[in-house]
C-alpha cells in the first residue's frame, strides 16, 4: 500500500517525511504547514506516514507481562542502573564481534581461523569469573523480553 502508487506529483511530496520528523528549517516547516490543508495527496502522505509510524510503535513494544515494569525496576534497584547499562552495551560488543568472528569464519574456512573460532568457542562454552553474572544477566533479559518463565 504504497502512496506513492496512487498520488500525482507534488513539488512538496519528497519533503514530508522530513515534515513529519521536524527536521526542515522553520520556513519550510511553515511553508509545508500553509500547503498541506490544500494538497489532498501531501495530507494522504502525511496520514500514511502517522499510521506507518504508530505501527512501527505498536511493533516495538509488544504488551509486557502486568508485572514486568515491576520486576525490571526491583531488578535495576538490586543491580544499579549503570551496571544493567553498561552490561546492556558490553553485551551489544560482544554479540557484534561473535557475529563479525562467525562471518569470518564462514567466509575464510582455514586452519588460522579455525584455531581462532576454537578460543571463542570455549570461551562461551566455559563462562568465567567477569562473564558469568553478565551472561546470566542477559538469559534473565531475553527471557523477560521474550515473556518466558523459565525463571520463575
Ligand atoms: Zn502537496
Amino acid at each position: 500500500m504504497k502512496p506513492e502508487s496512487h498520488m500525482p506529483e507534488c513539488n512538496y511530496s519528497s519533503q514530508i517525511a522530513a515534515y513529519y520528523d521536524r527536521q526542515l528549517p522553520m520556513a519550510a516547516q511553515q511553508a509545508i504547514s500553509a500547503h498541506l490543508p490544500n494538497c489532498a495527496p501531501c495530507q494522504a502522505q502525511l496520514q500514511w506516514l502517522r499510521q506507518l509510524s504508530q505501527q512501527l510503535a505498536g511493533a516495538a513494544a509488544p504488551p509486557a507481562p502486568a508485572d514486568f515494569m515491576y520486576r525490571l525496576h526491583a531488578r535495576i534497584d538490586g543491580e544499579g542502573e549503570r551496571t544493567l547499562l553498561r552490561t546492556a552495551y558490553s553485551l551489544l560488543s560482544l554479540a557484534a564481534c561473535l557475529l563479525l568472528a562467525i562471518t569470518l569464519w564462514m567466509q575464510r574456512p582455514g586452519q588460522a581461523a579455525a584455531e581462532s573460532t576454537l578460543a571463542w568457542e570455549t570461551t562461551a562454552a566455559n563462562p568465567q569469573s567477569d562473564t558469568t553474572q553478565e551472561i546470566a544477566l542477559a538469559q534473565w533479559i531475553v527471557q523477560d523480553l521474550s515473556g518466558g518463565k523459565a525463571h520463575e
